[in-house]
Formats: structure tokens, sequence, C-alpha cells
């Protein structure tokens, strides 16, 4: 890949960062998104798992050095570019970023921008399926047949406990607050790049290539 530098992905949760880095996955990006680690640790019952758990049912956030020390733990940067998905989510975990992980290597920060209204109706029409993590969505992107994982066959499609509409609002009021302080710190760094999210999936993937030259 001729493209060198590490991918930054902003966004609310449904505004598309997981089905973009997906398929930026193919083009040799590393993908990883500390809410898919923190679901495998409570997946996996750990003592990680454990106490995070009741956190993210709540749709609040983990605290700054879990989260990092987890980040650290599944990824490695020599030699590889990855998109950070779901982190950082405020200003103490974007400087953590800076000054902890990816220390003097480049990143390029992308915000997915979205309506309030639109994501709603994403989150609350989500399904994911257990087996291999594939995205569905009942009404823009439902699956061939109901209740089965177009990728996999797998008859596991389930709605996240946190996509559920109580824990949404939660959710939504935790990012409301954070996405203002952390697009300043970038727009200072001069690396933040805003893309339409509203568009179809296949429109935000090829103006991500575009932006980014790949
Ligand atoms: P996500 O799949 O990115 O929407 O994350 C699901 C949940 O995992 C969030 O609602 C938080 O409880 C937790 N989480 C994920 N990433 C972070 C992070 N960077 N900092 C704190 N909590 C996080």
């Amino acid at each position: 890949m001729s493209f060198s530098s590490n991918l930054i992905f902003l966004g609310a949760p449904g505004s598309g960062k997981g089905t973009q880095a997906e398929r930026l996955k193919a083009m040799g990006f590393g993908h990883v998104s500390t809410g898919d680690l923190l679901r495998s640790e409570i997946k996996k019952g750990s003592e990680l798992g454990k106490e995070v758990e009741s956190i993210l049912s709540s749709g609040k956030l983990v605290d700054d050095n879990t989260v990092l020390r987890l980040l650290q733990a599944n990824l490695n940067l020599d030699g590889n570019n990855y998109i950070f998905d779901g982190f950082p989510r405020n200003l103490d975990q974007a400087k953590m970023l800076d000054s902890e992980v990816l220390k003097e290597k480049a990143a390029q920060v992308i915000y997915f921008k979205l309506d309030l209204g639109v994501l709603l109706e994403r989150l609350t029409n989500r399904r994911t399926c257990k087996d291999c993590g594939a995205i569905f969505n009942l009404k823009f992107k439902a699956p061939k047949k109901e209740g089965v994982c177009d990728e996999c066959g797998g008859e596991n499609l389930f709605q996240r406990e946190d996509d559920k509409a109580e824990v949404i609002e939660n959710r939504l009021d935790v990012y409301m607050k954070s996405i203002e302080p952390l697009l300043g710190y970038y727009r200072e760094k001069g690396n933040l790049r805003e893309l339409d999210a509203g568009k179809s999936s296949e429109e935000v993937f090829s103006e991500l290539k575009q932006d980014l030259g790949i």
C-alpha cells in the first residue's frame, strides 16, 4: 500500500465508521475498534470484561487508562497503518493517543458528520452478526434472509444491548459533549477532514478513498 498514515475515525455511534473501516481493511489497514475489544473481553468473561460489562450496557464511557491499556495490547504500529475506531472519545484520550501510542507516527483524522435524526434511525435499526461481526440495517441494508447473516450464513443477528432506545439516548449525549473539543483539537493540529456520512455507504467509501488519495 503506498498510503502511509494511520487514520483516526471520529463520529457518533452509527455514523458508519466501523463499516468503512472494515472496507479499508481489505486495502491493508489494521482496524482497531475499542468497542469491539471491550465486547470481546465481555464475551470471554475476563476480569476486565466483568468490570466493564455494566458500563457498556449503560452507554457510559469506560475509564481512559483501561481503554488505553487494552488498545496498546492489541496493536503493533511497526510497519503497519491502523484505523482507530472509537478511540479517542475525549480530549484526554486524544492526547494519550498522540503521546503514548502514535508518538511520532503520522495520522489523518476523518470526521463522519451526520444529522442526529438520521443517527437515531440508523442505530435503532442496526443488527449485528454474533458470529462474524457483520453489520446490517433493517432499513438500509437488510439481510437477504431475515435473521440470517449474508456474510457467514449464521443465524445469529441480534440487536446490541446498547443500540436499544433507552441506552442510545445516553450514548448520543456522551458523544455530543465530547465531539466539539475533539474536533477543535484536531482542527488546530491541521489534520482533520470532514465527510458527509449521510450518503450511501458506497458513496462514503469512494469519497473516503478520494480524500486519502488511495
Ligand atoms: P462503540 O462500539 O465504539 O460504540 O463502543 C461501545 C461502548 O464501549 C461505549 O458506549 C463505551 O461504553 C465503550 N467504549 C468504546 N470505546 C471507548 C473509549 N475509547 N473510551 C471509553 N469507553 C469506550
